[in-house]
């Protein structure tokens, strides 16, 4: 009854046991109860899978691969709130460019404005794929 409340996980289940009962097999037999409970095997995720990690290709000359974030909201400074941060991944040179907003719009055109006019268009843009990228 204890354990069919909630489906706590093993230890958890022993604690609320012990808390009321005492035998002599407590743990094996709440362990036993745990792992053969239905309602536990539909509803708990017992194995994650671990994924790889990503590989990048490594960067081949300069500003062809730019790594670009958001960060906000800061205290405002003239009206500006955000800042786009720019960081080539040949030279990691970086820089921070101020943003009122962090539309879209406004990431692009001041993407455009400060690091591609400059620098030229790069190969790749990695982002943390956020809805304004
Ligand atoms: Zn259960």
């Amino acid at each position: 009854m204890l354990h069919g409340l909630s489906d706590p996980d093993i230890k958890a289940t022993t604690n609320l046991i012990k808390q009321r009962f005492v035998w002599k097999s407590v743990n094996k037999d709440v362990q036993e109860w745990c792992k053969f409970c239905i309602a536990c095997k539909e509803s708990k995720i017992h194995r994650h899978t671990k994924s790889p990690l990503g590989l990048f290709k490594l960067p081949n000359a300069l500003f062809n691969d730019v790594h670009i974030d958001v960060a906000g909201r800061l205290p405002s400074t003239t009206g500006y709130t955000f800042v786009l941060i720019c960081i080539d991944r040949f030279s990691r040179w970086t820089e921070a460019f101020p943003m009122s907003n962090q539309l879209t719009e406004t990431v692009s055109q001041t993407l455009y404005a400060v690091w591609i006019s400059r620098f030229g268009v790069p190969e790749t843009i990695t982002s943390d794929r956020g809805s304004n990228f």
